[in-house]
């Protein structure tokens, strides 16, 4: 076995102790006879003693064996709940936090004011709520409101072995938390739960905890699973193979639910797809008009109003102000960050809402009219509805195919499943720690991860697991995934210990720490962006020196802590209440945040025909593109001009599924823009009443001037995203023809294909962030007049001694540029590698 089971700590026996309350709760004897039937039921007494003796207790359990919906019941019965507080419980995962919520409202016989949800949009939480499920970003956020979290005795930290940011951070602080409580006899109960859990982390982190908490191991009641690998080396077309592989479950063995692993949406519904069209049952997708006259009208109207704003308010201003913060205490705000892995899902999905036709050549099978199957799709992003028909039973004589990502792993458990089809495969972000610059690549699983998957066949009776890989690729698979922490940048995370007066975050008991680079490179961000304070220069180099990392925040960083969005964007937010330039600010900030408008239509077809239809959809998309951009002021805003009149244009067509649908925009993208712009609305006039903002989806367009000031809050935002072209006297190859440079990386960068900038070539840009496929390619490119540099982002720039004399007004030199400050002429440099200077 791969993965050798935690060791449980054993508890001491003893007669059980009597509750001293009991809060009886009403469940159906249909509910009562399931929950029987749950293995942690027979656990009860060990786990509510240990709870009741140990501050801390590590829950361990199979997936499927009852820990997510039946111990905050435990709790609530053993009286967790009473004067007014609640039971909290933790989920990585928006999916989970709702259908737990849901679940177990259902098993309790309650109604969701009492056992309640919240998630980054949306909750249904009341002044009854006793038992409440949320993202672990929620809680992050109310820890900088109540670090005491007075409301709670009870956190659950939900699949902790996921190992979440988020997670990691919770249990950190958490641990904290616990004691301080104890000192004000105002006792906190922790209690951590996870699946297959690497629980060394925890346990034998001293940092962490001083006295190794207990686990409780509860003894899964799991049918053996035989795990069947594929002889093959493996292959580059997984989709392909497991649609052949659930064809031949489906006609060759006994009755029995299917599970399926892909790693991305839009695999998930090609699959889905494909599977609906090779057997009956299929609900085919009405294919939707593109309804072109439509969009093209509303782009017109949306045009003509951007002319008559652009003539209402023609003014030539010189700068933003960079002292203009509307920086006030921070108020109340009530939003979280999401987990990442939200994200990824969002920039994975892609031609979810679009039917592209054939999917290739279905290796000759043929439809089967004599058995039904019910395909289903499973996958963060699907809306609550479609994801909780997967709990259903299945019609009558039809055989249950769910189709999923990662999330079916240990998030959710699928009743009626016998057969596990495992692509072995999981698509995750990869960043570069020092350049920030990411990728998304498709790995291997672990071996921790494979045999999980495996375990979701034997919940009921005896499965098969079909592996779609060798025993040899197996056994080279990395035991254990890595902790999220690891591999991402965390400059989010630090700003938001340091609001909470992590000062020194270095000596934080993270479970497993981040790099201290990744912690360096994130306070030096923090610091450029005004949210930390700056040590002196000599200060510095003795806290680098000795790894002692403690700047403090600032009234700014303060700020930039309630927005729920990345510092860059933060600060974006921060300056923009200047020229009514707000809203906008809020729109672009949402769209780059929710990463991924466009539909990805740049994948290769399988099939001639396919190709012409994406040919068509890209030059359809590329020339809406060019609509949105404008000219001039507006076109130099690039990618960030076309978020904005993409947004714009779409509300004016009152959002509608249609509009994206024909203008290659993720509809559920545009949903979600528009709850963060009225999420970001809140929480600017929360920190700023005075602004007095609503929400105006059909907001008039940016004038001229406005537009040169968003450049400017966008360079303000993206500094560290700066990039110069290579002039051609630097050519000295041609790898370096069209190219950029950037202060971090030595290889060139370009600007994307798909940005208007592309053909554009400005000598300076900010990008939004750096894509590796074949090349280097920076994404959300707008233009930064080279003068704005020394003015806007003084911290990335050299200043020699003041000059004497004044010079003629911002001549820029090769790689150097005058700038005026302060009434006094300085000579800059933006720092450059020798190459090029
Ligand atoms: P764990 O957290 O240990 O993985 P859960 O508490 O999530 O286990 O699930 C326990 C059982 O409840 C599982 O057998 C699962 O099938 C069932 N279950 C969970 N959610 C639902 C639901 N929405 N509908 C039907 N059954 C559910
Ligand atoms: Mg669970």
């Amino acid at each position: 076995a791969p993965s050798a089971p935690p060791a449980a700590v054993p508890i001491p026996a003893r007669p059980p102790a009597k509750p001293a309350v009991f809060i009886p709760v009403n469940r159906s004897p249909e509910v009562q006879e399931e929950r029987l039937k749950l293995p942690i039921l027979s656990e009860e007494q060990v786990i509510m003693e240990a709870v009741s003796e140990n501050p801390i207790v590590i829950v361990c359990g199979e997936t499927g064996s009852g820990k997510t919906t039946q111990v905050p019941q435990f709790l609530y019965e053993a009286g967790y709940s009473s004067d007014n507080s609640i039971i909290g419980v933790t989920e990585p995962r928006r999916v989970a936090a709702v259908a737990m919520s849901q679940r177990v409202a259902k098993e309790m016989n309650m109604s969701q004011r009492v056992v309640s949800y919240q998630i980054r949009y949306e909750g249904n939480v009341t002044e009854q709520t006793r038992i409440k499920f949320m993202t672990d970003g929620v809680l992050l956020k109310e820890i900088q409101k109540d670090f005491l979290l007075l409301k709670y005795k009870v956190v659950i930290i939900d699949e902790a072995h996921e190992r979440s940011v988020y997670t990691d951070i919770l249990i950190g602080l958490l641990s904290r938390i616990v004691s301080l409580r104890a000192k004000r006899l105002l006792p906190l109960k922790l209690i951590i739960m996870s699946a297959t859990l690497r629980v060394e982390d925890f346990t034998q982190n001293q940092r962490l905890f001083t006295q190794p908490p207990p686990v409780v191991k509860v003894e899964s009641r799991q049918f053996p699973v035989t795990v069947h690998f594929n002889k093959r080396t493996p292959l580059e077309d997984y989709s392909g193979e497991c649609f052949r592989k659930v064809c031949k479950i489906h006609r060759m063995l006994p009755a029995g639910g299917i599970l399926v692993f892909l790693t991305g949406q839009a695999e998930v519904h090609a699959l889905c797809r494909r599977l609906r069209r090779a057997f009956p049952h299929a609900r085919a997708r009405p294919p939707e008009e593109e309804d072109q006259k439509d969009s093209v009208e509303e782009t017109r109207k949306f045009k003509k109003s951007r002319a008559r704003a652009r003539k209402a308010q023609a003014a030539i201003l010189p700068h933003i102000s960079l002292d203009n913060y509307s920086v006030l205490p921070a108020g109340e705000g009530d939003e979280d960050r999401e987990a990442e892995m939200d994200d990824e899902e969002a920039a994975l999905g892609s031609d979810l809402d679009l039917d592209l036709g054939d999917d290739g050549a279905d290796g000759g099978e043929q439809p089967d009219a004599s058995l039904p199957m019910h395909v289903l799709p499973l996958y963060s992003l699907l809306a609550p509805e479609k994801q909780a028909k997967v709990f259903q039973p299945p019609p009558e004589g039809a055989r249950l195919c769910v189709v999923a990502t990662n999330v079916a792993e240990t998030s959710l458990t699928i009743p009626g499943i016998k057969y596990v089809v495992d692509c072995g495969k999981v698509k995750k972000r990869h960043y570069d720690r020092v350049t920030g610059v990411s990728s998304f690549r498709v790995t291997w699983v672990s071996q921790a991860s494979a045999d999980q998957r495996a375990g979701r066949a034997g919940r009921t009776e005896p499965g098969h697991c079909y592996r779609l890989y060798s025993s040899a690729v197996f056994s080279d698979f990395d035991q254990f995934p890595p902790p999220e922490i690891t591999r991402r940048p965390v400059e989010d995370l630090i700003l938001q210990m340091k609001a909470l007066n992590i000062e020194k975050v270095i000596n934080f008991p993270f479970p497993t720490p981040p790099s201290v680079e990744a912690l360096i490179a994130a306070e030096e961000l923090l610091i450029s962006l005004g949210a930390l304070q700056a040590p002196q220069k000599a200060e510095r180099m003795k806290q680098l020196q000795k790894s002692r990392l403690s700047c403090p925040i600032t009234a700014l960083g303060k700020t930039m802590a309630t927005f729920p969005v990345a510092p860059r964007y933060a600060k974006m937010l921060a300056l923009s209440r200047q020229h009514g330039c707000l809203p906008y600010a809020i729109t672009i900030v949402a769209a780059m945040t929710v990463r991924e408008l466009f539909v990805e239509l740049d994948r290769p077809a399988s099939s001639d025909e396919e190709l012409a239809t994406l040919k068509g959809r890209r030059a359809r998309v590329a020339q809406m593109k060019r609509t949105w951009a404008g000219r001039g002021a507006s076109l130099k805003l690039g990618d960030l001009m076309v978020l904005l009149g993409a947004v714009g244009a779409c509300e004016y067509a009152g959002c509608s599924p249609q509009f994206c649908e024909a203008n290659g925009l993720r509809y559920k993208a545009m949903v979600e823009i528009r709850r963060l712009r009225g999420q970001l609305t809140t929480a600017v006039n929360s920190v700023c009443p005075e602004a007095g903002l609503f929400v105006d989806p059909k907001m008039q367009p940016p004038s001229e001037s406005q537009v040169t000031y968003l450049r400017q809050i966008v360079t303000a935002g993206l500094g560290d995203h700066l990039a110069r072209r290579v002039q051609s006297e630097d050519l000295l190859d041609d790898k370096w023809r069209n190219a950029y440079k950037t202060p971090l990386l030595d290889d060139p960068v370009f600007i994307h294909p798909s940005s208007v900038l592309f053909k554009e070539l400005p000598d300076f840009v900010v990008y939004q962030e750096i894509v590796e496929t074949t090349k280097m390619y920076m994404k959300g490119v707008s233009t930064v007049e080279v003068q704005w540099i020394p003015v806007l982002l003084p911290s990335y720039c050299q200043f020699d001694k003041p000059l004497e004399e004044p010079p003629p007004a911002y001549c820029p030199e090769k790689g150097r540029v005058l700038c005026h400050r302060a009434s006094t002429f300085y000579r800059v440099g933006w720092p450059l590698p020798a190459v090029l200077v």
